[in-house]
């Protein structure tokens, strides 16, 4: 279930200056756990997040998914960065069964999963709202809840509330945590914000400058207050 391996990734985009990305990233997620990348800008977290998500592939190194060996995206693995990019001409309900629908998953499956993640996400009353009626926050709950309906089990976010005021941000901090209380998905969270990384995860990566290296790893204790 969900179990993210990495050892020795290294990630060199190549060019006229080549530049080192990531250098020998080792990792182990378990399923279930919510981890925090942190680190400065250019260090490399939104690489290696789009190397598990498929988007990318290394240079060197392994990195399985459930023991599968990565190198396409797929819908287990569920992305949403910093802006939901939702078809705008679609409704709140159709960009999130438009994932499933797609993938041939049976409709009165994809329906009844969707209305669950509709309303875990406090999106019931907005399933007919066009994107451009609803607020930023509002927006990144429709991807959340998108990523869901799709079934994914891993939620690999990139800066996801970086766009967001600090009071819906930290509305969206509160969501995601009752989310993953009752889901338990896996989640891989980017952030160069120390404090939203304490606040949200079992686990902190700290990564240094590039290239991208995980110079420390940070358990939060379990009991600590959240939120
Ligand atoms: P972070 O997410 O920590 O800000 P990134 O992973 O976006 O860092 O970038 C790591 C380094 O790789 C940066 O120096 C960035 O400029 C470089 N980089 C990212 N994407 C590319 C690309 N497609 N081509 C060349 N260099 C890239
Ligand atoms: P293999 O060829 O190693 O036997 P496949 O790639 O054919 O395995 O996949 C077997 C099953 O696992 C398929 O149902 C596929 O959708 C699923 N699967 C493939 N890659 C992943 C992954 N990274 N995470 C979760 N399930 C996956």
């Amino acid at each position: 279930m969900s179990r993210i391996s990495i050892s020795k990734v290294s990630k060199v985009y190549p060019g006229a200056t080549p530049v080192h990305a990531l250098d020998s990233i080792d990792l182990d997620i378990e399923p279930g756990e919510f981890i925090a990348l942190l680190g400065p800008s250019g260090c490399g977290k939104s690489t290696l997040l789009n190397l598990i998500a498929g988007f990318e592939q290394g240079t060197s190194g392994g990195l399985l998914v459930n023991g599968h060996q990565v190198d396409k995206p797929g819908p287990e693995r569920g992305v949403v960065f910093q802006e939901a990019a939702l078809f705008p001409w679609l409704t709140v309900w159709e960009n999130v069964v438009f994932g499933p629908k797609v993938n041939g998953t049976q409709k009165t499956e994809y329906e009844v999963r969707a209305r669950e993640m509709l309303d875990i996400t406090g999106l019931s009353g907005f399933v007919d709202h066009l994107p451009v009626q609803l607020s930023g926050g509002m927006r990144q709950r429709v991807g959340i809840a998108r990523v869901l309906t799709l079934g994914s089990k891993i939620l690999l976010m990139d800066e996801p509330f970086g766009a967001l005021d600090a009071q819906t941000r930290l509305t969206m901090q509160e969501l995601l945590l009752s989310v993953w209380q009752k889901l338990r998905t896996t989640v891989l969270f980017v952030t160069h914000d120390i404090d939203e990384a304490i606040l949200l995860a079992d686990r902190i990566c700290v990564m240094s400058a590039r290239p991208g290296r995980i110079n420390s790893q940070i358990n939060v204790p379990l009991d600590r207050p959240r939120t």
